[in-house]
């Protein structure tokens, strides 16, 4: 009997050789042996898109306090994503965001957690401050991933969440003047002098890692301004929007939804970290692809934000835009938060950034 836990020479090269070939095909598969070598580890860190100033330190504090306290990176990615929605002054997430084009406000949120795969996601959810808390609990409290419209607000309020009225004064009247300003053969007439309707620049992605590796990604936003009502972003779509696997890293969308979702832009970021690209590289790998579709022409952007699982960051523009009102160029900025504390860089564009004149055109087919 004792025989059979005896482990001669050659059954034991063989198990290691097992052992081996086992280790080789588990890191061709997860790529996060490569990751772990290939950079110094820098752990903990949260990587966020956002850089209005007056929000994004903090929630990027907030969120590095909730791991300090042993919260999980999703339980920090959430808390630094709930500070944006509920906070009015951000046009582009939760409450006080711009609405569709009839007034309302119809959000998209998602979250993805690292350790158990799992992924939740609400899509043109109305009068909730914070749907990406209402994401998690589609993700921790069914079996389904996504919830969309008026079964999202169901779900919402079964979980005691509390209807509020989202669209701000401000808000409101940014959408009146982008009414009155549409056309000039309509019944509607902008006030003298015209009220510029309000500039958004969008959504918020944060990823965060812990000290032992592991990761969570949320994103939330309201869209595109003055969007058709039932129209869903890149947001909520996991491998556009948000994408993480623990094994390998993490990486977040914001811009042009349409291009993020056709090209599964978060996906394929994380697929280029794992066959060995840094989130640098597989950032501009991303948009250099959306670039090249669009015949080097795009007419919008898509950013992409990345951290791999040794805590090496990145971010990449197809191209920036330069604000009507201040001239100054947008779109390029992210946000990071780790042992050496906050502060805000810049990430490449792959194209000139395009004039307020080109914004918005049709790009080229
Ligand atoms: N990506 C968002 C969407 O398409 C908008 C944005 O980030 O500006 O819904």
């Amino acid at each position: 009997m004792g025989n059979k836990y005896l482990c001669s020479r050659r059954n034991f090269f063989s198990r290691v050789a097992y052992l081996v070939t086992g280790a080789a095909v588990m890191e061709r598969f997860t790529g996060s042996l490569f990751a772990s070598q290939s950079a110094p580890v820098n752990r903990p860190l949260i990587v966020t898109s956002k850089t209005n100033l007056y929000v994004t330190e903090p929630l990027l504090s907030a969120a590095w306090k909730t791991l300090e306290e042993g919260g999980s990176p999703l339980d920090a990615a959430e808390k630094a994503v709930n500070i944006s929605e509920i906070d009015p002054r951000d046009p582009s997430v939760g409450y006080g965001g711009l609405p569709n084009e009839e007034g309302v406000l119809q959000l998209d949120a998602s979250c993805m957690d690292g350790p158990s795969y799992n992924a939740g996601a609400v899509a043109c959810l109305e009068n909730i401050k914070t749907p990406c808390s209402v994401a998690r609990l589609v993700m921790e409290r069914t079996d389904h991933l996504m919830l969309v419209g008026s079964g999202a607000l169901r779900f919402a309020r079964m979980h005691g969440f509390k209807e509020e009225n989202l669209l701000t004064e401000e808000a409101r009247k940014g959408w009146v003047a982008w009414k009155e300003n549409i056309s000039e053969s309509d019944y509607y007439h902008p006030p003298e002098p015209k009220k510029v309707p309000m500039e958004s620049e969008g959504t918020i992605n944060v990823l965060a890692l812990d000290a032992h590796g592991d990761m969570a990604g949320v994103t939330s936003t309201v869209g595109h301004k003055f969007k058709i009502p039932g129209r869903v972003g890149d947001s909520p779509i996991i491998g556009a929007g948000l994408y993480v696997d623990n094994d390998v890293g993490a990486a977040g969308s914001t811009g042009h939804g349409a291009e993020s979702i056709k090209i599964c832009s978060s996906f394929l970021v994380v697929e280029k970290m794992r066959e060995g690209m840094t989130p640098q590289e597989a950032c501009e790998y991303v948009c250099r692809r959306i670039a090249e579709k669009h015949k080097g022409k795009p007419m919008f952007n898509v950013k992409m934000v990345a951290l791999n699982k040794s805590g090496e960051f990145g971010q990449a523009s197809v191209r920036g835009q330069i604000d009507e009102k201040t001239r100054k160029l947008q779109g390029l900025g992210y946000a990071v938060y780790d042992r050496q504390g906050f502060r805000i860089l810049y990430g490449k564009p792959i194209l000139p950034p395009m004039t307020p004149e080109e914004r918005g055109k049709t790009p080229p087919r």
